[in-house]
């Protein structure tokens, strides 16, 4: 059953070879035999999905049911989930259970999925590598010593091993796409605003996005369905209408125009990943695109202005983090600052520290000129590179990561070597566009993903493009030899 991609599990639902509870307890009976040594979940919720599975049985048997009726998926625990431990990979909040659901969890449960857990990540989406989690480091499926890439590695991992269909995930800078990359699966970043970040804990607001991980574009078509759309509580969430996203899976490339970045293939791609990635472009065009040579001039800028702004946004997001109203609280303080000061010092890891410190100092008087409006500035410039290149193509094609999965501990002491692992998404978050990463083959037995990226609100014409791809490749199908 775990091979089955989501939407041949809703097909065989329907056709009742299966019921939702002997799916879910096959994913449970996975994850309790194959996630001690992955540790891709920081909480499963066991009998609650059996509850929930038994729910949309019963449902089904009633002819209702939403559209993923019984559907076991995972949320990255980013999302608020009622009455669930929500830690955001952190000591923190090792103890919050949320009293209400984020609004994309409760599309789901609307939809009929079932929850199996919440997925392991780096603290506040802090991350690459999965590293930075309190809850220990995930294994990528692919290469047990090597890290599933961050911070959505826990949906990453799970999803690529098989202990869930899909999974929920952020991306600020590359998290969704990074380690789908790193696990040779699919994920997809929405454009900014597509959906509601309430109830999603916030690392960077004006660069936080949800988004899914799954096998395929076609099974990512079906969570986007669910998953985007207005929501008045998010005041950045946009009123614009929510496309099937399933209809146009199977349009023609006939005059797709896809522009490649020379940027994208300097210095710093591995020689093993271009091949890959420039053989699956190859692949497009024999769909009937035309490929473009395109400049985006202000890309090397990119990493550091996103490590102004995302650090600047974090020190105010984390500030509610005190040790007074939930959350850590250290032991016997002496008095009200030194409750502050121990509760945070304690309750964040190194890496939230250095962000926060390098935030409040950019945001500090006499800085904020001189690093945050600058920061700010060079935004635009970006936003403007990606304004004039969709003048000429309609997406953009180029790899996701620099190389494949790399060893734990590889660049843990050197954070500007982890910062530079997005060097090729954080842009597409900056200009606020889709993007997503597809399996595109392998290095050393290791996952590669293509990187496309599109115009706002143009996620039907990237799961389009990457559906046609998976038509005519098998790479979305191949599944860790370790793992059966
Ligand atoms: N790796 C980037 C960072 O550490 C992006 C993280 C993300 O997208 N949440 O900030």
């Amino acid at each position: 059953m775990h091979n089955l991609t989501l939407a041949e599990q809703k097909a065989q639902l329907e056709a009742k070879a299966f019921s939702s509870v002997e799916l879910t307890q096959h994913y449970l009976e996975r994850i309790e035999r194959l996630d001690t040594d992955i540790n891709s979940y920081i909480t499963v919720t066991a009998a609650q999905a059996l509850a929930q599975a038994e729910e949309a049985d019963k449902a089904r048997a009633r002819g209702e049911g939403g559209v993923l009726n019984g559907i076991p998926i995972a949320h990255k625990d980013i999302f608020c989930t009622d009455g669930v431990k929500t830690t955001c990979g952190s000591r923190m909040l090792e103890n919050f259970v949320p009293p209400y659901n984020a609004h994309v969890v409760d599309n789901y449960l609307r939809a009929g999925a079932v929850m199996l857990g919440k997925t392991n990540m780096d603290e506040f989406a802090m991350g690459s590598s999965n590293e930075t989690s309190y809850y220990g480091r995930v294994h990528n499926p692919w290469a047990p010593n090597c890290v599933p890439g961050g911070s959505s590695g826990g949906s990453a991992a799970a999803v690529a091993a098989r202990l869930a269909p899909a999974a929920t995930a952020t991306d600020t800078g590359g998290s969704i796409r990074q380690p789908a990359s790193l696990c040779g699966v699919t994920g997809i970043k929405p454009t900014y605003g597509r959906v509601s970040r309430w109830g999603m804990i916030a690392f960077a607001s004006s660069l936080d996005q949800g988004g899914v991980i799954t096998l395929t574009a076609e099974d990512a078509a079906l969570m986007m369905n669910v998953m985007a759309g207005f929501d008045h509580r998010d005041s950045t969430c946009i009123d614009h209408p929510v496309p099937d996203y399933s209809a146009g899976l199977n349009d023609s490339l006939e005059g797709l125009t896809v522009g490649i970045p020379e940027e994208y293939f300097g210095e710093g791609l591995n020689p093993e990943t271009e091949k890959a990635v420039q053989a699956a472009i190859k692949e497009i065009e024999a769909l009937g695109a035309r490929t473009k040579a395109i400049s985006l001039p202000h890309s090397s800028l990119a990493v550091p202005a996103y490590y102004v702004i995302a650090p600047a946004e974090c020190s105010a997001n984390l500030s509610r983090f005190d040790g007074v109203r939930y959350g850590y609280r250290c032991e016997n303080p002496q008095d009200l600052e030194d409750l502050y000061k121990r509760s945070r010092g304690e309750g964040f890891g190194e890496e939230v520290k250095r962000r926060i410190l390098v935030g409040t100092y950019a945001l500090s008087a006499g800085y904020y000129d001189a690093y945050y409006r600058k920061a700010q500035q060079v935004r635009r410039l970006i936003k403007q590179d990606f304004d004039n290149a969709f003048n000429e193509v309609d997406i953009i094609a180029g790899p996701t990561a620099t190389s494949p999965a790399f060893e734990f501990g590889a660049k843990g002491d050197d954070p500007v070597a982890m910062y530079l692992e997005d060097i090729y998404t954080i842009a597409t978050n900056l200009a606020g566009l889709p993007g997503m990463s597809i399996p595109c083959g392998s290095v050393d037995n290791k996952p590669v993903g293509l990187q496309l990226i599109g115009k706002a609100f143009d996620e039907a014409r990237l799961l389009n493009v990457a559906h046609r791809f998976q038509q005519v490749t098998d790479f979305h199908r191949q599944a860790p030899a370790e793992i059966d």
